[in-house]
């Protein structure tokens, strides 16, 4: 017997009762071109992206002496909104450090989200520093983007979501990056659905999952720009959480060039009206561009629309790139 897993399928169903009412339940429809593929729409969570189910599940978890202090993050992105969000909601305090280098728009974004920011040096790493300090002299609580047990179970009622829409997928096509999504997607539905095919879709540049589960161990890659910026940066070299989870539940990786994501960001456009982010459409391109064929009920997680309008007019257009 291999060792538990740090999150169980009670730890994602205690995760779906405390967000009940707290999250939206999004919608899963037929893709009319591409037959047995189903799109679960959850781009139109709240704050755009499934990120609020694991920073509302992080911080109802804890204890009301750490709440009352509030919950500190280094993310501008989808975890930031959704920690800012999260944070508003349960009346807690959310301070978001950033550096100088992060653009207006984005900042903008977080603030408005009731957030307090701390923008401090020239990095991400300097960042990193303003949220060590203040977890040591405020008694802030860092809540992480992935590698965090309440986490991974937040993201994981997702995964109770699709069973309760498409009770025996065929295969599940999920987005991974630091992998807090398809640890918690993969255990929720192989404890259900046992047959169900689990299948991690990131871009071919900087997968810094893809690369560690082949080494064995977490390593780091180089980091590029694509177009699904959401699944940039890297795992952790100090993993404790996702790593194991996905090298024991994930059946198979698969990576797409640059092209292909546009090409699916184009094709969900099409299909549904809206404009999802690169991260959001790994898994149709992977099946656009043939790497896997669908079979009777492949889900495909759409998991975020935060893409800048202009990238977006520029994809549509047919523009490299
Ligand atoms: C964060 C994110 C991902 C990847 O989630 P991980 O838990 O880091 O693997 C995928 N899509 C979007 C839109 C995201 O914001």
């Amino acid at each position: 017997m291999s060792a538990p897993l740090p999150v169980t399928p009670d730890d994602i169903r205690a995760a779906e009762a405390r967000l009940r009412g707290r999250v939206r339940l999004t919608p899963m429809r037929a893709d009319p071109r591409l037959p047995g593929v189903l799109l679960k729409q959850e781009y139109r969570q709240e704050t755009g992206a499934f990120k609020l189910r694991g920073a509302t599940n992080a911080i109802l978890s804890l204890p009301p002496d750490q709440l009352r202090r509030g919950v500190v993050t280094a993310s501008t992105g989808n975890h930031g909104r959704a920690l800012a969000y999260a944070a508003r909601a349960a009346g807690a305090r959310a301070v978001v450090c950033l550096s100088h280098l992060v653009p207006a728009n984005k900042v903008q974004a977080v603030r408005d989200l009731g957030a307090e920011l701390r923008i401090t040096g020239q990095s991400q790493d300097e960042a990193m520093i303003e949220v060590a300090r203040a977890v040591r002299e405020e008694g802030l609580t860092e809540v992480p983007p992935f590698d965090h047990p309440a986490v991974v179970a937040g993201q994981g009622t997702l995964g109770l979501e699709i069973l309760a829409q498409c009770p025996a997928p065929s295969a599940v096509l999920i987005p991974l990056s630091g992998g807090g999504l398809a640890a918690g997607v993969a255990a929720a539905i192989r404890a259900r659905s046992p047959a169900t095919r689990l299948i991690g879709v990131t871009m071919e540049r900087g997968a810094a999952m893809a690369a560690s589960l082949a080494a064995g161990h977490p390593v780091t890659v180089e980091e590029m720009p694509t177009l699904a910026d959401s699944l940039g940066g890297g795992i952790g070299l100090d993993n404790r959480v996702t790593f194991a989870m996905c090298r024991a539940l994930l059946d198979e990786v698969i990576l797409v060039a640059e092209p292909e994501i546009a090409a699916a960001m184009r094709h969900i456009h099409a299909v549904t009206g809206d404009a999802v982010e690169g991260a959001a459409a790994v898994g149709i391109a992977a099946i656009l561009a043939g790497r896997l064929r669908p079979g009777p009920a492949t889900v495909c997680i759409l998991s975020g629309a935060n893409v800048a309008p202009e990238t977006f007019a520029r994809i549509l257009q047919g523009q490299p790139a």
